[in-house]
């Protein structure tokens, strides 16, 4: 870090059970960037004043809100800043989910039901699920003024920079430094590992949202090519050995799809399998764990380990006979 920059993390309460979300304040050069906002609740905004005030600022002096993603623990609270004036920036796929259209909501609760119906949820489960707006409690519904994109230079000297890193969400950013900081948000976490979560499309024909674990996967790699001296996180303590997270991040996505794969039976479903694995502890965590199976499905899928057909609207899943090509994808 150069010595006129300083990073301060900004710890903020959240209602999930992930705990506190890590926001930062980037000073630099007459610049005062926050990257993440925190969820929408009075504690958050009482804490996230709190912390710039003791960093010598007031929120209507942060010149530029960066939204790492979607998710209503970082990007709940945009909206404050847009009343406060102050410009906040994203990736472009994130406009839907902060500006909350009717019709996104709408299309959003037919994409719940169709996907738990091709999952081979039972139809009185599919009618408990929650609606997608209530999914937005805690996200304020606010208004994107800049979109990032690949390389755009997040500081005026840009000396940091946006580097896409989709598969958590897939409107997921990184911040990487010249000097080797990296904002990682929840691309990269030092105790758990970030779920792929599963999105609506946001156009026909939207490859992005299809298997967010192979994306995952690309973006883990992208990263091992990356110089990265320290990643400072959404969530828990900074990772300093980076390259060494990273590798045991791709073991585990693989170790996790294959342990699976002896209780693949012929034509299983989503369903079916994360009742065998998750047993009583499926309905705790509903929406959390069919992201997970999906992305441990997809992820033998791509690696030629099992196949998928859909009949009548339910992915079944079957075991194919191992190949000396298994593994095609993820090493
Ligand atoms: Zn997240």
């Amino acid at each position: 870090m150069k010595s006129n920059e300083q990073v301060t993390v900004l710890k903020l309460p959240t209602p999930f059970p992930v705990g506190d979300v890590n926001c930062y304040l980037l000073q630099t050069a007459g610049e005062n960037i926050l990257i993440d906002s925190g969820p929408d609740t009075e504690e958050a905004w009482e804490t996230l004043v709190r912390g710039l005030k003791q960093a010598g600022i007031s929120p209507h002096e942060v010149t530029k809100l960066v939204l790492t993603h979607h998710h209503a623990d970082h990007a709940g609270q945009a909206y404050r800043f847009n009343e406060l004036g102050v410009p906040v920036y994203g990736h472009p796929r994130i406009r839907p989910y902060l500006e909350q259209e009717e019709a996104f909501l709408a299309t959003g609760d037919e994409f719940l039901q169709r996907l738990a119906k091709s999952f081979g949820v039972p139809e009185e489960i599919r009618a408990l699920l929650p609606s997608y707006s209530s999914a937005l409690k805690w996200l304020g519904r606010g208004r994107l003024d800049h979109e990032l994109h690949e390389g755009d230079a997040v500081t005026a000297d840009g000396t940091y920079r946006v580097i896409e890193l989709p598969g958590h969400a897939s409107d997921q950013i990184g911040i990487l430094g010249s000097s080797g900081i990296l904002f990682a948000a929840d691309h990269l976490l030092a105790r758990v590992e970030p779920n792929p979560l599963l999105e609506q499309p946001q156009f026909e024909g939207d490859t992005q949202v299809k298997r967010p674990v192979l994306q995952y996967i690309e973006s883990l790699k992208r990263l091992q090519g990356e110089t990265v001296q320290i990643a400072y996180t959404g969530h828990g303590e900074p990772i300093r050995d980076v390259p060494t997270l990273i590798e045991s991040r791709l073991l585990q996505r693989k170790a996790r799809s294959t342990q699976m794969l002896k209780l693949i039976h012929p034509k299983i479903s989503l369903f079916e399998l994360a009742g065998i694995i998750y047993g009583k502890r499926l309905k705790k965590s509903f929406p959390l764990v069919m992201s997970e199976m999906k992305a441990r499905l997809d992820y033998l899928v791509a690696s030629g380990r099992i196949e998928v057909a859909k009949v009548d609207g339910v992915l079944r899943y079957t075991p194919l006979a191992e190949k000396g090509t298994a593994d095609a994808i993820p090493e």
